[in-house]
C-alpha cells in the first residue's frame, strides 16, 4: 500500500465557523445512522447539550489531513472488502501520528482544545457498550461532527476539500482527515 499524506488549514473566528457550520439537530440524524452511534463516549447521544463543548472559544484552526493513494495501490483493491480494509488500514496509520500532533498543539495554547477523528485511546474497546465510565474522561476528544459540526460543508468551503466518497466499492483516491483546534 502507498500514500502520500498532505495538510490544509486555515484560522477563522469561532463565532463566524458556529454561525457557518454547526447545526446540532440536522448532524444528529446523519450520525443515527452511522453503526457506532452510541458505542463510544466521544459519540452521540450525549447526556449534555454538545454546543457547550464548542462555546467560549475565539478562534478555530480548522485542519485537513489528506491520504492520497497512488493508481498502483488503488487498482491493487478489486473487491469493496480490500478496498475497506485498505482505507482503513491507512486511516489507522496515519491517525496514530495525527492524534498526538493534535494534543501537543492543545499543550502549546493554554485554554485550547482539540477536535479529533475518533478515540483510540483504549485498544481493549470502548467502555460504553458496557454500560462503564470512560477510563480517560480528561484526554478524550470529540469530533467535530459529534457535536454537531457540518465538517463536509467546511471544508469545501474553508479548504477547498472535497470529501471523496466511492460509490462503487473502489477505494477512493483520497480520504481526508478532518480536526480541529479551537483557542481561546
Ligand atoms: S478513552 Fe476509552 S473509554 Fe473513553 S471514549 Fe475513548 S475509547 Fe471510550
Amino acid at each position: 500500500m502507498k500514500y502520500s499524506v498532505s495538510t490544509k488549514q486555515v484560522t477563522i473566528g469561532a463565532d463566524e465557523f458556529i454561525s457557518r457550520y454547526r447545526d446540532v439537530e440536522r448532524i444528529r440524524q446523519f450520525c443515527l445512522q452511522c453503526p457506532g452511534y452510541g458505542k463510544a463516549w466521544n459519540c452521540p447521544p450525549f447526556d449534555f447539550d454538545p454546543r457547550t463543548v464548542s462555546d467560549g472559544f475565539k478562534t478555530v484552526i480548522f485542519i485537513g489531513t489528506i491520504i492520497e493513494f497512488d493508481e498502483e495501490t488503488r487498482a491493487a483493491c478489486t473487491t469493496p472488502e480490500q478496498a475497506t480494509s485498505v482505507g482503513r488500514q491507512a486511516m489507522e496509520e496515519v491517525w496514530k501520528t495525527l492524534l498526538p500532533k493534535m494534543h501537543q498543539m492543545e499543550r502549546e495554547v493554554p485554554g485550547s482544545r482539540c477536535f479529533t477523528f475518533r478515540c483510540i485511546l483504549c485498544p481493549e474497546g470502548c467502555t460504553r457498550p458496557e454500560g462503564k465510565p470512560c477510563r480517560y474522561p480528561e484526554q478524550m476528544r470529540y469530533s467535530l461532527e459529534s457535536i454537531g459540526f457540518d465538517i463536509t460543508k467546511a471544508a469545501t468551503d474553508l479548504l477547498d476539500i472535497r470529501l471523496d466518497w466511492s460509490t462503487d466499492g473502489s477505494l477512493s483516491k483520497t480520504i481526508t482527515l478532518l480536526t480541529a483546534l479551537m483557542c481561546p
